[in-house]
Order: structure tokens, then C-alpha cells, then sequence
């Protein structure tokens, strides 16, 4: 059970002792989803190296960019460890594409999120069945609907506690940990991409543009998919 005074103890270690903490609490039942973004390789870099009991896993949506295939095999290679892949059910996919076209999800924001359903937030609640922790790359600096997120909070609708322990890191603080560590990242960064999704709804942003900008770029509405605003969360402490 994480109570408030264990959150303090979480919130004031390093990365690889709070994520200890968690795994000791929960050993076999702490899982971390990953997009292979800059945030997620910190976090992947730190469970691997220690050796952590968190099964690591991504989402293939059949619609990520080369680069991103690229890098979970560098990823792979250098760590020598597996990273569980899910996918979409085809028989979702093959409704959605039959119904709303190859690239459907550019005509309207419904279109849009239902595909992020059929690719995205179902395969998630597969991979998250039966976990009692989430461990998520978010921070706050990402969007607005980030920014009061805390580090801990109970999901009463999936049942688990989801961690977000960079909530509080700043892009900077990712970028040198990367360096030091000589941590793998997609090699789109370099090119302008922050945050990375799939290819046909990612762009590169402009200086001084929002770090989310590039996602879903021809949305006005929040750039979230899904997989972080679904369900309904309870904020164990703001
Ligand atoms: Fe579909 Fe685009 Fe969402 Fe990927 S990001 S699941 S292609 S709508």
C-alpha cells in the first residue's frame, strides 16, 4: 500500500532508488510502457541497468516511423533485453480502415481518436491487465493537462497506481542524463521532432513552438490520444 509518507520517501530519491522502492513493493506486478520517446529511454535505461523486475513494453500501432523501429532494435542491442510488443486487434484495424479509409483519422477529431483507440488505448489495456503499477515517461512541462499532474496517483477505473516519476524533470534534465549515459534515442530528435508518435500524425515542431505541437498539428483540441486522459484518476496528492 503507498501511503503519503512513502510518496515523501519516493519523491525524494534519486530515479533508480524510487523506482527500487516501487518494484520491491510490488515485485512481478510493476509494468512500464514505452514509446521509445527521450523520457522513456531515461526510465528504460534505468530498469535494464539495474536489472529491475518491470516488464517493458511498447505499442506497435503498424504506423511508426522507420526511426522508431530503428531504435527499439538499437535499444535491444544494447541492453540485451526484450521489450514486450503489443498490437492492435486486425480485426479493429481492418474495420477502421474498411469504414473510414487508410487515413481516416485526418478528416475529423471522432475519426482521429478512434483509431488511437483501435491501435493505441486497447492494446494499452491489454498490456496493462493485471498490473498493480503503471510507470509512465510523462512530465509536466509536456502540455497543460500535464503540468498538475502529481508523481503518484491511484486510477480507481484501472485499479493501479500509475507512477510518473519525471513528472518533475526538465527537458533538460532528460537530455543530460541521456548524454551522460550514452543513452539510445530516435535519431528524429536531432531533426526537430520532441514528441513522437505515429508518422503520419507526428511533424517536426518550430523553436519556440509547444513540445506536443508536432502531434495531430492540424487539431486545435488537447493533443492527447487517449492513453493518459481516458480514465478518470485520483489524485493521491497534488
Ligand atoms: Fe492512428 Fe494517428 Fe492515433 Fe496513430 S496517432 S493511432 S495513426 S490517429
Amino acid at each position: 500500500m503507498i501511503n503519503e509518507a512513502l510518496i515523501q520517501e519516493i519523491e525524494s530519491s534519486s530515479l533508480p532508488a524510487a523506482l527500487k522502492i516501487i518494484t520491491d513493493l510490488y515485485p512481478g506486478d510493476v509494468v512500464f510502457s514505452s514509446s521509445l520517446g527521450q523520457e522513456d529511454q531515461v526510465i528504460t535505461d534505468v530498469i535494464y541497468k539495474n536489472d529491475l523486475p518491470v516488464k517493458v513494453f511498447t505499442i506497435d500501432t503498424g504506423r511508426l516511423f522507420n526511426e522508431t523501429y530503428e531504435l527499439l532494435e538499437r535499444t535491444t542491442a544494447r541492453y540485451k533485453k526484450t521489450m514486450q510488443i503489443y498490437f492492435p486487434e486486425s480485426s479493429d484495424v481492418e474495420d477502421f480502415v474498411v469504414n473510414k479509409g487508410i487515413n481516416g483519422f485526418y478528416e475529423s477529431v471522432e475519426n482521429r481518436k478512434s483509431c488511437c483507440f483501435v491501435r493505441k488505448v486497447k492494446p494499452l489495456n491489454r498490456a496493462l491487465n493485471g498490473a498493480k503499477v503503471w510507470i509512465t515517461g510523462l512530465r509536466a512541462e509536456q502540455s497543460d493537462n500535464r503540468k498538475e499532474m502529481p508523481m503518484i496517483e491511484w486510477s480507481e477505473e484501472r485499479q493501479l497506481y500509475k507512477f510518473n516519476p519525471l513528472i518533475r524533470w526538465s527537458y533538460d534534465d532528460m537530455l543530460d542524463y541521456l548524454n551522460k549515459f550514452n543513452v539510445p534515442y530516435s535519431r528524429l530528435h536531432d531533426k526537430g521532432f520532441i514528441s513522437i508518435g505515429c508518422a503520419p500524425c507526428t511533424r517536426a515542431i518550430e523553436p519556440g513552438e509547444d513540445a506536443r505541437a508536432g502531434r495531430w498539428w492540424w487539431e486545435t483540441s488537447q493533443k492527447e490520444c487517449g492513453l493518459h486522459s481516458a480514465t478518470p484518476v485520483e489524485h493521491i496528492r497534488n
